[in-house]
């Protein structure tokens, strides 16, 4: 089709997403990057936060994302996640009581704690609620 970019998604556990985008953003390390249909060949690293691509339809899909690679080509985007879920698949109140959880234990930790893994479970809990609320980039 034209002007339009393919798109994959892919977990360990399945393929979440293969469709067709007329534009596509995704958490890259470095910061969100948009890619439009042509885009110059690129390989980054994706962090925590939301994908999003308006499909052919013209509809804004939006996903959450943690950790992985994505390849961008002129014609196709491929992202490979640990984790990644459309907005209709994810349990809010599942990523909320995350979030408490995360929250509460950054909280109570002792000074010189490491709570990077509670500190990256509140950004993936995070990430999924706005997804869930539709209120991703
Ligand atoms: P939790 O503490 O609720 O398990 P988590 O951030 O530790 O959250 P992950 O390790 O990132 O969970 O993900 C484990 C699996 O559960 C993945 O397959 C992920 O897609 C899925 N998952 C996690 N949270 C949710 C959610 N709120 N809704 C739907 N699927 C979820």
């Amino acid at each position: 089709m034209a002007n339009m970019i393919k798109i994959e998604v892919v977990t360990p556990e399945k393929r979440v997403v293969d469709d067709q985008a007329s534009e596509v953003t995704i958490p890259g390390a470095t910061g969100y990057l948009g890619i439009l249909p042509g885009h110059a060949p690129l390989i980054t690293e994706i962090s925590v936060g939301e994908i999003a691509y308006k499909d052919s339809q013209g509809a804004r899909q939006l996903l959450a994302v943690a950790w992985g690679f994505a390849e961008v080509l002129p014609d196709k985007v491929t992202v490979l996640a640990e984790t990644a879920e459309k907005a209709t698949d994810i349990d809010l109140e599942r990523a909320q009581q995350a979030r408490q959880r995360a929250e509460e234990s950054i909280k109570s930790a002792a000074t010189g704690t490491d709570t990077s893994d509670a500190t990256n479970a509140l950004k993936r809990a995070e990430s999924r609620i706005k997804v869930a609320k539709d209120e991703g980039k």
